[in-house]
């Protein structure tokens, strides 16, 4: 089943204190309220016991912003999906663009890495999308196409069932710059039809496909209000705990 999700990805920002701090103030601002969608928040691995221990209830979900492919072992530095699990985390955000470029890390590494999260009963959330020169050399549709079929490669259907994709276009993260609805929409209907060949007709229509660049107050409605837009992954806007609010009250 298609589901809606509003996520946010706090990056390298929030220590434990802050990200407590930020939790009681989101939960303040939620109040009684309930979502008929998720609302789910990837901070630092280092923050996730102090805002979970605030999130307890299951209202807002928490994951990882990585996860190793293996489940333990001597893998300095890593941190698994075993791991995350034992934290209650549900999701884990495999191959945001930052991953890919700035880390370096390739399809093969990734397709790992969405079988670990599998594995460990955790949602991976595989994030695809095109550089501001592949959209400009009209590569933008076989990029996404590729890093889908390396980064899902060999799933069994069941599998697939599981995963959330997010695209976001490179040149619209943290830039200021946001796709329009009518292009997130075109990128999405092209993922969709790309689940389609590769799974299912029927799996690509359940697939919950997120858009992430540059989502604020100011956008979210008109890109939710999108039927292939099943939610948004928000960066920098989600680090206030009023602002991100309102993106879920947009939602709402
Ligand atoms: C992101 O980190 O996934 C993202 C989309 O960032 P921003 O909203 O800041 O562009």
């Amino acid at each position: 089943m298609r589901r809606i999700y509003v996520a946010g990805n706090w990056k390298m920002n929030k220590d434990h204190d802050e990200g407590a701090e930020f939790a009681e103030e989101f939960v303040s601002l939620i109040g009684n309220g309930s979502f008929s969608f998720k609302v789910v928040i990837f901070p630092p691995f280092t923050t996730i016991p102090a805002v979970m221990s605030v999130f307890g209830n299951g209202m807002v979900e928490v994951g990882g912003q990585d996860i190793f492919y293996e489940d333990e072992g001597a893998f300095t530095g890593e941190i698994s999906g075993k791991m995350l699990g034992a934290l209650g985390c549900r999701y884990a955000l495999v191959g945001h663009s930052e991953r890919r470029h700035i880390i370096g890390e390739k399809g093969e590494i990734l397709a790992k890495k969405v079988r670990a999260a599998l594995r460990n009963d955790l949602t991976p959330v595989f994030c695809v999308g095109e550089m501001l020169e592949e959209r400009e050399g009209g590569k933008a549709k076989d990029v996404v196409r590729e890093q889908l079929a390396e980064g899902l490669e060999g799933l069994s259907e069941e599998d697939a069932s599981k995963i959330v994709l997010a695209y976001e276009p490179v040149w619209a993260i943290g830039t200021g710059k946001t796709a329009t609805p009518e292009d997130a929409k075109e990128m999405h209907t092209h993922i969709r039809s790309v689940i389609a060949e590769s799974f299912s007709p029927h799996l690509a229509e359940g697939m919950s496909i997120l858009y992430g660049g540059s989502v604020k107050p100011t956008n979210a409605a008109e890109l939710l209000s999108e039927d292939e837009i099943d939610g948004v992954l928000v960066g920098g806007a989600s680090l206030d705990a009023s602002t991100f609010y309102e993106i879920v009250k947009a939602a709402r």
